[in-house]
């Protein structure tokens, strides 16, 4: 067991010091609380081989770059656990020593630092990092810059908080764009922008970060009369301090158990990352009876929600030709359990990408997964291993065809320059058919594969001249399905323009900007009659957009593919779609689930009356519909005094 505990001592420490000195983990998460569990288990185990220098007796570390404060009370961790069963044992813990069910605060786990901030007569006088627990970096003057620190309280009290400072996801990601256009560093995540931005040494750098703050502890005197956690919370509110809107009293741990899975899917709503649910005993005296272990209270403990990051080996770049002729690199992966699924492939974006992160066959890589999002490579693990892997070479050939690759200015992507090359065709024919183009049930990717290899679909023209006799030559269509896809290929026929002109495969020009388009020009004839100024014009379009569009239309094989789908007996339901003008001028943001049909479908019916729909709320937003469960969005509409309407109200003024 020595060695065990020595190598995971080692690791442990390794880690710290790159998450909390260097702000640079090289692990992720999910893989410090694995091992530290693992540690955590030996030594419970074998108590005579703790150490007052393990990492389970420590508290996070500090670094040396600001002077240290020694504080006055002293910050702890959290003990913390994945799973639904270990939450149920630690409340039987909790109720076997207060004697009784306890009522539960749940509160987000906000991902960020902790802070402890001192007030004196109602005046910020001092901030300091959580550090080791005892010590901290008095960071003061860097946190007087994040306005939701308050510097003046509402009463002329003393008093100590602790609140956690983090980055919103927007500011992060626009940070790291601008870092990324001069060449610094990235961040591999909010957490690590918000650390490296509060323990700047200069603090008109950190004033240019956006950065927030929520409050979720006070230390209450002596004489305090109030008696639970949540009533301390509203307490803290009325100082004037920012807590966090999501928090909720429950009665027991399975109350808590439902709150931490309904926020493993609503996070991704939220404009800031939380990394679980951090559960606290709402009593006082119970908290008191409780107490501390070393490093955590005993009267709390955190739910982390699966991992979305965790390192890989990255065994191959695979290249993949798309419907405009990109050719771009996907990261084949030794396959890992990341945030419920197994991954073995992720996005790498484009060759640049490659080059700045490095990555090379044979790597660990740090991969993420956002909601709905593919995972992507996020970095490379700087080790040993990476320093003997050959630097990546690309080969400037299609991966399909085997044609030279172009480079086109303004753009990172490299493109096969054979306009006739299978992937590409094929990719723009299943385009063609999916359900955001013209929506053709029943013919998929191995269909369109066996029609364009019998060269009976080389363009989209030619599904609309097949006849029921020519699908019953294909593999496994029978008769009955010959039927089902010669019907739905006929239906197809009377789709909206803006699918049509999506479907078209235009570089640029996806579902909401074949929208924009048909707002604005009403007729198929009108768009391409357009010059590129009249389309540069239009709000949403600009000039690059503009040049693809009118480019597409000048080139002779684009001409009479449209004309051939036409003479075919495609029907555009033109700008006339529209059976109202009721929502003329008005824009909609939908959020939440709606109980009798999907987002886009209520998209669809405020385009039929003549609305916009977008998907972000400002103040040029009309209405905000909202469903169950709504998003941030709901809230960035209150705060902005947009009108709000539940499915309900919403259907009532269309009639319905
Ligand atoms: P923690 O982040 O698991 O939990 C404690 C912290 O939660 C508190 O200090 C506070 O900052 C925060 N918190 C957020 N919202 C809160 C709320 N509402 N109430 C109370 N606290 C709240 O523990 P830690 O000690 O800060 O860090 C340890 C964790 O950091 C590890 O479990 C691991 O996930 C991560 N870590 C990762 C690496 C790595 O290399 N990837 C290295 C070290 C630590």
């Amino acid at each position: 067991m020595p060695n065990r505990i020595d190598v995971l001592r080692e690791k442990i420490n390794r880690a710290n010091y790159e998450y909390y000195v260097l702000d640079n983990p090289s692990i992720s998460d999910y893989e410090y609380d694995s091992m530290f569990a693992e540690l955590k288990s030996i030594e419970a185990e074998h108590p005579e081989l703790i150490t007052p220098d393990s990492p389970t007796q420590r508290v996070g570390g500090i670094s040396e770059k600001f002077a240290e404060y020694k504080h006055k009370y002293r910050l702890y961790s959290l003990d913390n656990t994945y799973n639904d069963q270990e939450l149920i044992k630690w409340y039987e813990r909790v109720t076997k020593e207060c004697g009784s069910e306890q009522e539960l605060v749940c509160e987000l786990k906000i991902d960020g630092l902790a802070m402890a901030l001192s007030y004196e007569n109602g005046i910020f006088v001092r901030g300091v990092t959580r550090g080791d627990g005892i010590v901290g970096e008095d960071i003061t003057n860097n946190l007087k810059t994040v306005k939701a620190i308050p510097l003046k309280l509402f009463e002329p009290i003393s008093v100590d908080v602790r609140g956690e400072v983090y980055m919103p996801k927007d500011s992060f990601e626009k940070l790291n764009e601008e870092n990324l256009k001069n060449g610094e560093k990235l961040f591999a995540n909010p957490r690590n922008a918000a650390s490296g931005s509060i323990r700047q040494l200069d603090s008109t750098i950190t004033a240019k970060r956006d950065l927030s703050f929520f409050t979720y502890t006070v230390i209450l005197g002596e004489g305090s009369n109030i008696k639970t956690h949540w009533e301390s919370l509203q307490y803290i509110k009325k100082l004037g301090f920012k807590v966090n809107p999501n928090i909720r009293l429950v009665k027991d741990i399975y109350g808590a158990i439902e709150y931490c899975k309904e926020w493993e899917n609503k996070r991704f709503e939220l404009g800031y990352a939380t990394d679980g649910v951090v559960i606290k005993v709402n009593s006082l005296s119970c908290q008191q009876e409780l107490g501390f272990t070393s490093r955590a209270p005993k009267w709390a403990t955190a739910f982390k929600f699966p991992p979305e990051e965790i390192t890989t080996t990255l065994k191959d770049i695979e290249w993949s030709v798309g419907k405009t002729g990109a050719v771009t690199p996907v990261a084949i992966l030794e396959p890992v359990l990341l945030a419920g699924s197994t991954v073995s492939r992720a996005s790498l974006h484009n060759y640049d990408e490659i080059k700045r992160l490095d990555v090379r066959i044979g790597d660990r890589v740090l991969i993420k997964k956002a909601a709905e999002i593919i995972p992507k490579v996020i970095k490379v693990v700087d080790d040993e291993n990476h320093a003997k892997l050959p630097v990546y070479q690309m080969k400037m050939v299609c991966p399909d065809c085997s044609s030279p690759l172009e480079i086109r200015e303004g753009e990172v992507n490299l493109y096969c320059s054979n306009p006739n090359c299978r992937s590409v065709v094929l990719a723009r024919l299943e385009y063609w058919v999916s359900k955001e183009a013209m929506d053709i049930d029943f013919v998929g990717p191995s269909l369109i594969e066996q029609l364009y290899d019998k060269k009976m679909v080389l363009t989209p023209a030619d599904f609309y001249k097949l006849t029921r006799q020519d699908l019953m030559q294909l593999d496994l269509v029978k008769e009955k399905s010959a039927e089902n896809i010669f019907t739905s290929i006929e239906k197809s026929k009377s789709r909206p323009l803006a699918r049509f002109i999506t479907a078209l495969s235009i570089r640029h020009v996806g579902k909401e900007t074949a929208d924009i388009l048909v707002n604005e020009f009403g007729t198929l004839q009108n768009i391409r009659n357009a010059s590129k100024e009249d389309l540069a014009r239009v709000d949403g379009v600009g000039e690059k957009i503009a040049s693809t569009i009118w480019e597409f239309f000048q080139k002779d094989d684009n001409i009479k593919l449209v004309d051939e789908l036409l003479f075919l007996g495609i029907e555009l339901r033109e700008g006339g779609e529209k059976i109202s003008n009721i929502f003329e001028g008005k824009t909609f943001v939908l959020t939440g689930t709606l109980s009798t049909m999907t987002r886009d479908e209520a998209g669809d019916k405020i385009k039929l009356y003549g609305g916009k729909v977008s998907s972000s709320v400002s103040k040029k937003t009309s209405f905000v519909v909202a469903g169950e469960n709504p998003g941030s969005k709901l809230d960035k509409a209150q705060n902005l005094g947009v009108i709000i309407l539940n499915e309900q109200e919403f259907l009532k003024m269309i009639g319905g």
